[in-house]
């Protein structure tokens, strides 16, 4: 493997996927998929705290090309990675995958039209430099080596573990105790409910609140499509279906906030006891959609709370304390165990440097080409899937688009693909439009998108659709070969 036509980074969801467009739609490209860790699956794998599980439907979250078969939309975790290990293994990519390999940095030569990519293999710590035509960074976007966690005053007093989701500890038993989930976003009305199970007491400790809403973990028309027709049909039929709901709400939320707002208010209230303080715990300061919506599988957190097993505590911290932690309103949460369910640290592409002809790429400076290149950073491209919908929707239009810039440049007979910035003049927009804390704590080091096509997506499948899948392929683009500099005459 010194040298392959393309470079996949990252065996999670999205490496995996690319590789099987890759193999599907551009066949006969060389091709070979670095993994930083000993398997495949990304964060399927990463992440094993109990109830893990996706908070978007697998009809989306699954691949276009490969039918999620399984009884609940709403899938667990392990559920998610033997999906991903199936689909690997039916379309031969296992085989092409080289683990513990991690990608550190890598240079681009015009004069050679390649990259060269330094890469440490982790078990030994040796280093090869890989080259390449095409390098693509399928890395997902946050750092794996830590999750986000906050000093917290007296931390060190408190004579529990305190526990971060990032890194679950296998041997951690709950059962019976009282466990604190520091955290309001996904992660933590998942947890909540899992440990509820057998746990004395689970309080979800809040600084503010988090639009919640209820979804039924099956969903019913797809069983009934699945029963009637061919899987591949179904699962085209039931994604459209979700694509479109959820395109509908995302839409609805930014049009009419006030009206979305009380809908899912008066979800919360059905789904909890009469004189439930629903205001003051479920009432989030920003409208929905300006952060992700955490969606509950069967109302389970709802339903914990209703039972006692959970409660939701709105509130910051003063400090910890021996048994537990003083909050500012001068209540003292008993605990045996804290679970700081506080985020991810974001990171593009890996964390790896790039340069271009030597000179470095400062990631916060460049300007994103549809969502998915960098201007003025050639033969580059990461996915980044949705925000705001299931990340492999966008994650399968970007696989699909490279495959065929990759036929444009061949057709071309040209090797270097280079796209242009827009008019310095134009203005530029985050290239994540989201007030979460993750995506605000990396803003600087993002990049930023330009406010027209072809520097911008607009987080919304149909319009990138057409963007990816049916629009010009090399617009704003420059198509080259490199030019070889002769050697001086003696
Ligand atoms: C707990 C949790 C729940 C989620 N639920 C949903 C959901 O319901 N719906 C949704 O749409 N999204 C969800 N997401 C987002 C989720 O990460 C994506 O859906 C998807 O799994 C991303 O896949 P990926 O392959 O792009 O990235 P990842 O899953 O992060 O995989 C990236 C891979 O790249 C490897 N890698 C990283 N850097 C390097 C390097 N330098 N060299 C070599 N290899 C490298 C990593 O080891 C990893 O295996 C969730 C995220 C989390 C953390």
């Amino acid at each position: 493997m010194d040298h392959v036509d393309v470079l996949i980074l990252g065996a999670g969801l999205s490496g995996v996927g690319a590789a099987c467009h890759l193999v599907a739609e551009h066949p006969g490209t060389s091709f070979a998929i670095l993994e930083a860790r000993d398997s495949m699956g990304g964060t399927w794998d990463l992440f094993r705290y109990p109830g893990v599980r996706s908070d978007s439907d697998m009809f989306t979250l699954g691949y276009s090309f490969q039918p999620w078969v399984e009884a609940k939309a709403i899938a667990d975790g392990p559920a998610i990675l033997e999906y991903i290990r199936s689909t690997a293994h039916r379309h031969g990519i296992d085989e092409r995958i080289t683990y513990r390999r991690r990608a550190l940095s890598a240079s681009w030569s015009s004069t050679e039209a390649r990259w060269t990519v330094d890469v440490v293999h982790t078990d030994d710590g040796t280093h090869e430099q890989v080259t390449c035509g095409f390098l693509w960074g399928n890395t997902g976007y946050y750092r794996y080596d830590e999750g986000y966690r906050p000093h917290f005053p007296g931390e060190e007093r408190f004579t529990g573990p305190i526990v971060h989701p990032q890194f679950w500890p296998e041997d951690l038993d709950w059962t019976d105790k009282r466990v604190v989930v520091i955290g309001s976003g996904a992660t933590a009305v998942t947890l909540v409910p899992a440990l509820a199970e057998t746990a004395a007491r689970v309080t979800m400790l809040q600084r503010s609140p988090t639009y919640v809403v209820a979804r039924p973990a099956t969903d019913a028309l797809a069983d009934r499509l699945r029963r009637l027709l061919p899987a591949r049909a179904a699962h085209g039929i039931i994604r459209w279906k979700n694509v479109l709901l959820t395109q509908f709400s995302f839409q609805m939320s930014r049009r009419f906030p006030d009206f979305v707002k009380r809908g899912i208010r008066s979800g919360v209230v059905r789904a909890l006891p009469d004189g439930y303080d629903v205001d003051t715990h479920f009432r989030p300061r920003y409208n929905p959609w300006e952060q992700r919506l955490c969606l509950v599988p069967d109302g389970d957190l709802f339903e914990a709370v209703s039972a006692g097993r959970a409660e939701i505590v709105t509130d910051t911290i003063d400090t910890f304390v021996d048994g537990g932690i003083r909050l500012a309103s001068g209540t003292e949460l008993a605990a045996d165990i804290v679970v700081t369910a506080t985020g991810l640290n974001m990171a593009l592409l890996g964390g790896i440097t790039l340069e271009v002809d030597g000179v470095p790429v400062v990631l916060g400076d460049t300007i994103a080409y549809k969502g998915f290149m960098l201007c003025g950073v050639p033969n580059l491209a990461l996915t980044f899937g949705y925000t705001n919908a299931s990340w492999t929707l966008k994650a399968d239009l970007t696989a699909e688009y490279l495959c065929r810039l990759l036929a444009a440049m061949e057709t071309a007979g040209m090797r270097q693909c280079i796209a242009t910035a827009p008019d310095p003049d134009s203005p530029t927009e985050p290239f994540v439009d989201f007030s979460s804390g993750y995506v605000t704590r990396a803003a600087d080091t993002l990049p930023r998108q330009g406010s027209t096509i072809p520097w911008r997506v607009h987080q919304n499948y149909l319009r990138d659709t057409w963007l990816l899948r049916h629009g010009p392929v090399v617009d704003g683009m420059v198509l080259s070969n490199p030019v070889r500099v002769a050697a001086p005459a003696h």
